[in-house]
C-alpha cells in the first residue's frame, strides 16, 4: 500500500476533531493575541537593522526555548525544547519560529537578513553536539530531519524530509562510517523521494492513480522480483542503488533539473517548502474550517537525524502514556523494527505492540519505561510520543498531550487526581463535555455476552458495545442505516472515503491496523465503538464475505463487537444500559463497583463544588424526572403539558374539547382531562422530592391534535357522536399557513381562558394532595410565547383566581409563581415590562432562534446544511445558539428583566440547555440555570461546571 495514501488517511482523520476544539475556546482564543507581537517584532526587525531572535536551539541537556512557547515556536519545537530541557534524549536541533513565516508572507515571501546566518550558526551547534559535519563526505555526514510544527498539529502542513545532507559522496562517507551498505542507500533512497515528493513537487498528476516515485518502487519490485508488493527491507544495497538512478531521472524528466546535491542548497529548499505549505490549499482550508488566524504562522524544526533503519536493534515506534481508548495505565503503543519515520503508520508492516520490546529489547524497553514515566509526571496529562531506537539507544522525537476518548478521559483525569498528578479542577477542565456522553454509551447484556461466542479480538479502539449487520462497503452501510438498519462497517482497513459509513454504523471492525490507524483514531474523535486489527478475520470485498476460522459470513449477518475489550462475537447480542446509568438510575449494586460508576460519580462530585449553575431537566413523567434527578438535575426546567394530552383515550377528551362549539361543551370536556392531569403533576411532584417544576401550559396549535385521515376522522365521528363533515370542517378551520407563528402558545389561553383555568386547577389540586402526602410541591407556572406584558397579565389573573380558589376549598396554601417564557423578539426586548408580572423567566432557545432568524427549524433542512458549508452560520443555530444575533436579545432581556425585578432567576430550557458550547454561553450571561433531557444532564453539569471554573481563573 502507497505510504502517501496511509499518510493522507491519517491526515483527514483529523477533520473529526472539532469536537476536541470545541469543548476548549479558552484555547483557540488566547494564543491568538500571542500572534500580534510577533508581527511586531519582524517588523521591528527589519526597520531597525538589529538582529533579532529567529532561531532557537536544544541539544545536550540545554535549550533555548521551553514547553510554553508554542505561539513561537510551535507545538513541535516547544515540546522538543522542553523535552531536551528536563534532560531526555532528544537529538539536537533548532526552530525557526513563527515569526519568520509572519515575515515571509509580509514580505513577499523572503527572510529576514538575519536569517542566514543564524541557520547556520544552529547547525555549528547541531556539529557540536553531534560531532559530525553537515555535508562531510569523508566521515559520518551529519544527516538532519526538516519538520514542520504549528501551534497545533495541523494536517495539510508539509510532509516531514528525512535524511537531508545526503548526496552521491555523503552517502559513501555514510557507507563507509557504517559498514552497512543497505543502511546508507536506504537512507538515499528515502530522501530523494520524500524531497521530490514534498519539496520539488514530483506528485500524482490529475489522472494518475499512484504517486510517480511509489510507481517506479513497485515496477522496480516487479521487474526484479516479480512481486510489486515486496516489503521495503527486503531491498538490497544494489536494489535500492538502481532504484536511486531511476528517482533521479524521474526528477529531471518532471523539473527538468538535476535533484540538488549540495546540502545547504537542500535544507533552503526545505525550510522554504514548510513555510510555502502554509499556505496551500489543504492547509487553508483546514484552517479555514478550524477558525485558525492564517497569521499563527508555522514554525520549522531542522533536527540531527536518527536512525531507525540500521537493522534488527533498530526501529520507530508511536506510544501513548496510556492507553488512549479506555484510559488504562499501562504502556500502549506500536513500533517496527528496522524502520524510519512514518513506516509504523503507513501500514507497509505490520507494527508489534510496544509491550514485546520488554523481551526484544529490554534494556530499550526499560528507558522506554522510564520516559513514560517522566513524561507524565513532567508534563501532567497523557502523552502522545514518537520515537526511535538506533542500535538499541532510545531517541524522543516528539511529544503533546494524547488525544482519548470520553471514557479514557474521565478515567485519566480522575486517576490522575488520586495519582496527585493534577489537582480535580484540571481534572474537571480535562474532559471535554460533548464526549461525556461515552460513558453513558451501552455495553453487552451481561448475561447474553456469556452466551456469546468470541470468535475474533482486536484492539480495543472505541469503547462500548454494537451489534449490527454487518457490511463491507461505506456506500451500502449507510443505504442499510438509512433504512433503519443496525450496521457494523467491516473492512480491512478504513480510509477518509468510508467516513460517512462509519458515521452511519453503530461500529467499527477491521482486520488490519494499529492504534493510529484510521479506524482507530477516527473511533477514538467521534466516540463510535470500535475494534481494528482483528487479524483473523479474512475480509473478500468481492465476495461480499468474511471468513473467520473457517466460518463465512455474508452481508446482512449479525456480529457484535466489544470496543471495550476488542472482542468480536457472533450474531446479535443485547445490549443494555452502562454501568454509570445502572449504577445511577438502575440501582444496580454490581454496577455500583465499577471502576467507570466510581469515576463518573467522583467527577460529578466535583462538578457539583465547581458550578454556578444549575442544571434542571425537561422531563414530562415521573420516570424522566428519576433519571434526571439520578444524574444530577435540581428540578424541572420545562414540563410540556401537551405531551399529557397524548397518552391513550386522553386524546379523545381533548379532540372534544377542541370540536365543541360552546363554552359549556368545552368545558365538560376540560373536566374530562382536569383528572389526567392532576394525576400527571401529582406523580411528578412526588418524584421531584420538594425541587421545583417549571410546568409550561399549552403551547402547540389545536390542529396537531385532530386527526388527518379519513379513516381517523370517521373513528373520531363515530365515537363522539358527531358528524365527519363537522370533523373536516373543524381541521379546514384550523389549518394554518404558518403554524409556527400561529394560533398557539398564549394565544390559545387569550382566546379560551378555561383552558387555561382547567390547568392551573390540575396543578393547585395536584399541589394540595402532594403537600397533604407530605411532598413539598413547588410548581412555577409557565406561560408559553408571551410579547406583549397584557398577554401575561390576562393569563396570571386566571391562574391567581384559581390558585385562591383550590386554596380556598383546600384549606391549604401552595407556594407557587408564575412566570413567562421569552422566546419572541418583543418578549425579550420588553422583558423590563413583562418582568413587572412575571416572577420567573427563562429562554426558549427554539423557538426565540426560529423567531429571532425567521427560520422554521422544521423547514431548515432544505437550505441550512448549505448554510453550513458555505460558512454563513458557523454552526447550527438549532443546535449551538446564535451568540452574536439570538445571544444579543437574551443579554438584552436579561438586563431588563433584573432592572424591572431584581432578583429574577433567569434560566434556558430546550435542545440548547444541553449543549456545552451554549452552556458556557449562559454562565457568561449570568443565568441560573440551564433545563435539557434527563440524559443529557451530566454533559449540562461538566459543562456548567467547566464555565464556572474558566471564568474564575479570569
Ligand atoms: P508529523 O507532524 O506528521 O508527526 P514529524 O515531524 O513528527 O511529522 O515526523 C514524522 C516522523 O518522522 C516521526 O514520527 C519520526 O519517526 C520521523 N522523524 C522525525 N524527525 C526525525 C529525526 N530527527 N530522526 C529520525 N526520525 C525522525
Ligand atoms: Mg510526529
Ligand atoms: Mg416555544
Amino acid at each position: 500500500m502507497a505510504k502517501k495514501a496511509a499518510r493522507a488517511a491519517k491526515r483527514s482523520a483529523t477533520p473529526a476533531r472539532p469536537a476536541a476544539r470545541k469543548s476548549t475556546p479558552a484555547r483557540k482564543a488566547a494564543p491568538r493575541k500571542a500572534a500580534a507581537p510577533a508581527r511586531k517584532s519582524a517588523a521591528r526587525a527589519a526597520s531597525s537593522g538589529k538582529a533579532d531572535k529567529y532561531v532557537y536551539s536544544w541539544g545536550a541537556g540545554k535549550a533555548d526555548g521551553n514547553g510554553s512557547m508554542k505561539p513561537l515556536l510551535g507545538g513541535k519545537g516547544a515540546n522538543l525544547a522542553e523535552m531536551a530541557r528536563i534532560g531526555l534524549p532528544v537529538p539536537a536541533g533548532f526552530t525557526i519560529s513563527t515569526e519568520v513565516c509572519t515575515y515571509y508572507y509580509a514580505n513577499k515571501r523572503t527572510y529576514p537578513a538575519a536569517l542566514d546566518a543564524q541557520i547556520r550558526t544552529g547547525i555549528a551547534k547541531i556539529e557540536k553536539v553531534m560531532g559530525v559535519k553537515f555535508g562531510d563526505a569523508r566521515k559520518f555526514p551529519l544527516l538532519v530531519a526538516v519538520r514542520s510544527g504549528a501551534r497545533d498539529s495541523m494536517p495539510g502542513m508539509m510532509d516531514t524530509i528525512l535524511n537531508l545532507g545526503l548526496n552521491d559522496e555523503t552517502v559513501i562517507a555514510l557507507e563507509r562510517a557504517t559498514n552497512n551498505p543497505r543502511f546508507a542507500w536506504d537512507c538515499y533512497r528515502r530522501f530523494i523521494q520524500m524531497y521530490g515528493d514534498v519539496v520539488l513537487g514530483v506528485q500524482k498528476r490529475a489522472g494518475e492513480d499512484h504517486e510517480p516515485f511509489e510507481t517506479v518502487l513497485e515496477h522496480y519490485k516487479h521487474e526484479t522480483y516479480g512481486n510489486g508488493e515486496l516489503e521495503d527491507n527486503k531491498l538490497t544495497a544494489d536494489d535500492l542503488k538502481n532504484i536511486i538512478a531511476r528517482f533521479k531521472a524521474l526528477v529531471k524528466e518532471r523539473t527538468g533539473k538535476a535533484f540538488p546535491t549540495d546540502p545547504w542548497k537542500q535544507l533552503e529548499g526545505a525550510v522554504s517548502a514548510v513555510f510555502g505549505s502554509w499556505m496551500n490549499d489543504r492547509a487553508i482550508v483546514y484552517r479555514r474550517k478550524y477558525n485558525i488566524p492564517a497569521e499563527w504562522g508555522t514554525a520549522v524544526n531542522v533536527q540531527a537525524m536518527v536512525f531507525g533503519n540500521t537493522g534488527e536493534e533498530s526501529g520507530s515506534g508511536v506510544a501513548f502514556t496510556r492507553d488512549p481508548a479506555t484510559g488504562e495505565k499501562v504502556f500502549y503503543g506500536e513500533f517496527l523494527l528496522n524502520a524510519q519515520g512514518e513506516d509504523v503508520v503507513a501500514g507497509v508492516r505490520t507494527p508489534e505492540p510496544v509491550a514485546q520490546l520488554a523481551a526484544e529489547m529490554p534494556k530499550a524497553y526499560k528507558e522506554l519505561e522510564r520516559i513514560r514515566k517522566v513524561l507524565e509526571s513532567h508534563f501532567k496529562d497523557m502523552q502522545d510520543f514518537e520515537f526511535t531506537i538506533q542500535d538499541g539507544t532510545v531517541y524522543m522525537l516528539q511529544t503533546r498531550n494524547g488525544k482519548r476518548t470520553g471514557v479514557a478521559a474521565v478515567r485519566i483525569a480522575t486517576e490522575m487526581v488520586k495519582e496527585r498528578l493534577i489537582d480535580w479542577k484540571t481534572a474537571v477542565m480535562r474532559v471535554p463535555a460533548d464526549q461525556l456522553d461515552q460513558v453513558l454509551a451501552p455495553i453487552f447484556d451481561r448475561v447474553a455476552v456469556k452466551k456469546a461466542e468470541v470468535i475474533a479480538r482486536g484492539l480495543p479502539a472505541g469503547p462500548g458495545a454494537a451489534s449490527g449487520e454487518v457490511y463491507f462497503n461505506a456506500d451500502r452501510a449507510v443505504e442499510a442505516a438509512a433504512k433503519g438498519k443496525k450496521v457494523l462497517l467491516v473492512r480491512v482497513e478504513t480510509s477518509p472515503e468510508d467516513l460517512r459509513g462509519m458515521i452511519a454504523a453503530e461500529g467499527i471492525l477491521t482486520a488490519r491496523g494499529g492504534v493510529s490507524s484510521h479506524a482507530a483514531l477516527v473511533a477514538r474523535q467521534m466516540g463510535k465503538v470500535c475494534v481494528c486489527g482483528a487479524a483473523a478475520l479474512q475480509v473478500d470485498y468481492h465476495k461480499r464475505t468474511l471468513t473467520v476460522n473457517g466460518v463465512t459470513y455474508k452481508e446482512g449477518d449479525w456480529l457484535s463487537i466489544d470496543g471495550t475489550a476488542g472482542e468480536v462475537y457472533a450474531g446479535h447480542i443485547e445490549t443494555g444500559a452502562s454501568e454509570v446509568i445502572q449504577g445511577l438510575v438502575e440501582n444496580d449494586a454490581e454496577s455500583k463497583k465499577g471502576r467507570t460508576f466510581k469515576n463518573f460519580v467522583q467527577l460529578m462530585k466535583w462538578c457539583g463544588e465547581a458550578t454556578r449553575m444549575s442544571v434542571r431537566t425537561n422531563a414530562d413523567t415521573p420516570e424522566q424526572v428519576r433519571n434526571a434527578l439520578a444524574f444530577g438535575a435540581v428540578g424541572i426546567g420545562l414540563t410540556r403539558t401537551e405531551h399529557m394530552f397524548f397518552e391513550g383515550d386522553r386524546i379523545d377528551a381533548m379532540r372534544e374539547m377542541i370540536l365543541a362549539d360552546t363554552l359549556a361543551a368545552r368545558e365538560e370536556a376540560l373536566a374530562k382531562l382536569l383528572p389526567y392531569q392532576r394525576e400527571d403533576f401529582f406523580g411528578i411532584f412526588k418524584e421531584l422530592k420538594g425541587y421545583p417544576a417549571t410546568i409550561r401550559f399549552l403551547d402547540p396549535p389545536l390542529h396537531e391534535f385532530l386527526p388527518n385521515t379519513d379513516d381517523q376522522q370517521k373513528d373520531l365521528a363515530r365515537k363522539l357522536g358527531i358528524s365527519v363533515e363537522k370533523i373536516k370542517q373543524r381541521v379546514h378551520d384550523l389549518h394554518e399557513f404558518n403554524p409556527m407563528l400561529g394560533f398557539r402558545g398564549c394565544r390559545l389561553g387569550i382566546s379560551y381562558p378555561e383552558i387555561t383555568a382547567m390547568q392551573a386547577r390540575a396543578v393547585f389540586e395536584a399541589a394540595a394532595d402532594a403537600n397533604k402526602k407530605g411532598y413539598k410541591a413547588h410548581p412555577e407556572i409557565m406561560i408559553p410565547l408571551v410579547g406583549f406584558k397584557k398577554e401575561l397579565d390576562l393569563q396570571v389573573e386566571i391562574v391567581h383566581e384559581v390558585a385562591r380558589k383550590v386554596q380556598a376549598e383546600r384549606k391549604t396554601t401552595i407556594k407557587y409563581s408564575v412566570g413567562t417564557m421569552i422566546e419572541v423578539p418583543r418578549g425579550a426586548v420588553t422583558a423590563d415590562e413583562i418582568a413587572q408580572t412575571a416572577e420567573f423567566f427563562s429562554f426558549g432557545t427554539n423557538d426565540l432562534t426560529q423567531t429571532t432568524l425567521g427560520m422554521s427549524r422544521d423547514d431548515s433542512g432544505s437550505f441550512l446544511p448549505h448554510y453550513e458549508e458555505t460558512e454563513i452560520v458557523k454552526k447550527n443555530p438549532f443546535a449551538t445558539i446564535d451568540q452574536s444575533g439570538v445571544g444579543a436579545l437574551m443579554r438584552i432581556a436579561v438586563e431588563k428583566g433584573r432592572q424591572a425585578r431584581p432578583g429574577i432567576k433567569p434560566g434556558i430550557r430546550g435542545e440548547h440547555g444541553g449543549e456545552p458550547d451554549s452552556v458556557k454561553f449562559c454562565d457568561a450571561l449570568g443565568l441560573d440555570y440551564v433545563s435539557c433531557s434527563p440524559f443529557r444532564v451530566p454533559v449540562a453539569r461538566l459543562a456548567a461546571a467547566q464555565a464556572a471554573l474558566a471564568a474564575a481563573k479570569k
